[in-house]
């Protein structure tokens, strides 16, 4: 199985999980890149994968299904027209023309019924992990990002990791300004910046380089306690509390 990216709108990746004859899209917010994709390779759809009900994930859905009416599989907590296959923590996808399976994972926070694939050593996990960063509250509690975001960074650490955005250089501007003294942090501006220059995605990502370099999975680093207090104006007592203030000052970054 290859995983290709279709760049869409200002920043969106399309993922496209093929082989020689079947393809699977994952958050197809926009149907023209893929049915292109799709033309061009000579690749039949077997199934699209939805992470969240926001438009740049769904909105390529009815011309999609227009062209080839394939199962649909996204979120059981969210209300998404399109959808055949409402998925849950605990369920599985089940795609053997791309001979390969995810497990469903819940993780509100972005949206209220987020959910995540996972499976064959990648996770497709949406707007909710970001390289460097997380997505934005819209939905849900600091909390609940916080444990979706610590669900995630519970998987093994070689876990590719492919987002929906190409938002790694912002991202790691904010985490140079919550440490400015993270060495891991400048390290990965100057190779993301590179990649960037070649016209390259930053995505996918290890998971396991997240942990020294993502803001939004040190609430218990000290450096970051202490700006997130600075922020907040005052102490803060629990590593979601310091996850609130990152992520509030980040709104405003
Ligand atoms: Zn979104
Ligand atoms: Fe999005």
């Amino acid at each position: 199985m290859q995983i290709i990216p279709l760049p869409a709108f200002r920043d969106n990746y399309i993922w496209v999980l093929r082989n020689d004859r079947h393809a699977v899209v994952v958050d197809p917010g926009d149907a023209e890149p893929v049915l292109r994709y799709l033309a061009d390779e000579g690749l039949s759809l077997e199934a699209i994968l939805v992470t969240h009900h926001h438009s740049d994930h769904v909105g390529g859905l009815p011309a999609l299904l227009a062209a080839s009416p394939v199962p649909v599989y996204g979120p059981a907590r969210e209300n998404i027209a399109g959808i055949s296959h409402p998925v849950a923590e605990g369920g599985e996808v089940r795609l053997p023309g791309i001979d390969a399976c995810f497990k469903v994972l819940d993780i509100p926070g972005h949206t209220a019924g987020h959910v995540g694939y996972y499976g064959e050593g990648v996770l497709f996990c949406g707007d909710t992990l970001f390289a460097a960063g997380c997505g934005r509250l819209f939905e849900g509690t600091p909390a609940q990002m916080y444990a979706s975001l610590n669900k995630l960074a519970a998987l093994p650490g070689d876990t590719r990791v492919y987002c929906t955005h190409e938002y790694t250089l912002s991202n790691l501007a904010f985490a140079a300004a919550v440490e400015p003294d993270n060495t891991a942090v400048i390290a990965r501006i100057a190779t993301s910046q590179a990649l960037r220059a070649a016209d390259q995605p930053t995505v996918p990502f290890l998971l396991a380089g997240e942990f020294d370099t993502n803001p939004f999975l040190r609430s218990d680093a000290p450096a970051v306690i202490r700006q997130a207090e600075a922020q907040a104006g005052h102490a803060l007592t629990t590593p979601v509390e310091v996850f609130a203030a990152i992520r509030e000052w980040k709104n405003r970054f």
